[in-house]
C-alpha cells in the first residue's frame, strides 16, 4: 500500500480447487495482478475463489471484493453494519457534507477540512463498488472444507468489525482489532451518532482475550502469540491516553481539536491532524458519556469542559 501501513494481508484457505479469502486488499494499480500472482503461487486462481469473508469496511480490507466477485462469482460475507457503512461511505456528496459539519464544529479550519476531504476521498478510491451477499450474525459458525470458524463481532476500530476464530486450531484472524506495534485507529462513524468507538473497542479487546486462541493473524504486521499480553498493552495505552486527554483539556473550555494539539503536538500534516482529532474525539465522547466532562455549543463550534 502507498499509505504508512505499507501492506495489508489477504488470508486464503484452500480446499481442493476452491479458495476462501479473508479480506481482499485494496483496489490500486497492480494490486489485482499481485493477488492473482500470489494465488497462482499456491496453485490457485481468482476463478477458484468461492467465498470472501470481510473483517470490516475499510478500503484496504475490502477494496477488491467487487473485482474478485466479477471474475469468480464469489459470495461476499460481512456484517450488516459493515455492509451499511460501505454503502454510507460511498455516498460521496453526503459524506463531504457530513465531514465538513463535523470537523468544522470540532475546531478544524475550512482549509484543513478541505485538505482532509481531499486525502480522505483518495482513500475511498481504493474501493471498487460492491455490496455484501450474506450478512453474518454474531458467533455464526461457518465451514470451508474441513475448516470451521466463527464470526466474532468486534466493533470499535470500525462499526461492524468481525474477527474470525478457528477454535480448533486456536487461531484468530483479527483484522484491525488487534495489531502488533501500532494501536488500531479509532474514529467516529459520521453516519451513526450512537456508535461508541472506544467503549466498543475496549469491550471487543476483552472478548478477544477470552477466546481460546494462541495465535493472532492480524490485518497488518506479523503473527502474534501471547494474545492476553497484547490486549493488556492496548488497554493500558487507552487508559493513559484518556488521562492525557483530560490533562490537555485542563480547566478552560476547549474544542476537540485544541485538545488534540495538546495530545499529539502541532507539527503534523493536515491528514494526521484529522486522525489526531478523531482519536481525541472518541476519548472525549467516552468521558462525556461517563459524566466526567461536558460538551457545550459555542456559536458554530463545540467545546468541552471538565464537570
Ligand atoms: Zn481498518
Amino acid at each position: 500500500m502507498s499509505f504508512r501501513l505499507n501492506h495489508v494481508h489477504v488470508y486464503a484457505l484452500v480446499h481442493n480447487k476452491e479458495v476462501a479469502l479473508f479480506d481482499t486488499g485494496l483496489d490500486i494499480s497492480g494490486s489485482f495482478d499481485l493477488l492473482k500472482k500470489d494465488l497462482e503461487s499456491i496453485g490457485q486462481d481468482i476463478e477458484s475463489v468461492r467465498v470472501i469473508y470481510i473483517t470490516h469496511s475499510h478500503g484496504d480490507h475490502c477494496g477488491m471484493a467487487g473485482l474478485i466477485k466479477k471474475e469468480s462469482e464469489a459470495i461476499i460475507h460481512l456484517s450488516a453494519a459493515a455492509d451499511e457503512s460501505n454503502r454510507n461511505y460511498s455516498q460521496t456528496d453526503l459524506l463531504i457534507l457530513k465531514m465538513k459539519k463535523f470537523y468544522l464544529s470540532h475546531g478544524l479550519s475550512e482549509h484543513q477540512v478541505d485538505n482532509t476531504i481531499e486525502v480522505f476521498s483518495a482513500t475511498r478510491n481504493i474501493v471498487a463498488q460492491f455490496k455484501g451477499d450474506y450478512c453474518l450474525q454474531p458467533n455464526e459458525i461457518r465451514e470451508f472444507g474441513a475448516w470451521q470458524f466463527e464470526s466474532i463481532f468486534t466493533p470499535g476500530h470500525s462499526n461492524g468489525h468481525i474477527c474470525y476464530c478457528f477454535r480448533k486450531e486456536g487461531i484468530l484472524l483479527s483484522g484491525d482489532t488487534v495489531l502488533p506495534h501500532i494501536t488500531p485507529n479509532l474514529s467516529p462513524d459520521l453516519f451513526d451518532e450512537d456508535f461508541r468507538p472506544l467503549e466498543n473497542f475496549l469491550a471487543s479487546l476483552d472478548k478477544v482475550a477470552s477466546l481460546p486462541v494462541g495465535k493472532i493473524y492480524p490485518g497488518h504486521g506479523n503473527v502474534m502469540g501471547n494474545v492476553q499480553a497484547r490486549v493488556q498493552e492496548l488497554h493500558v495505552h487507552h487508559a493513559e491516553r484518556t488521562q492525557l486527554v483530560l490533562q490537555c483539556l485542563g480547566t478552560t473550555p476547549k474544542t476537540a481539536f485544541q485538545v488534540a494539539l495538546g495530545v499529539f503536538g502541532n507539527d503534523l500534516p493536515d491528514f494526521d491532524k484529522f486522525l489526531a482529532l478523531n482519536e481525541t474525539y472518541v476519548h472525549l465522547l467516552d468521558l462525556k458519556d461517563k459524566g466526567i466532562i461536558k460538551e457545550e455549543q459555542d456559536g458554530d463550534i463545540l467545546v468541552y469542559t471538565v464537570q
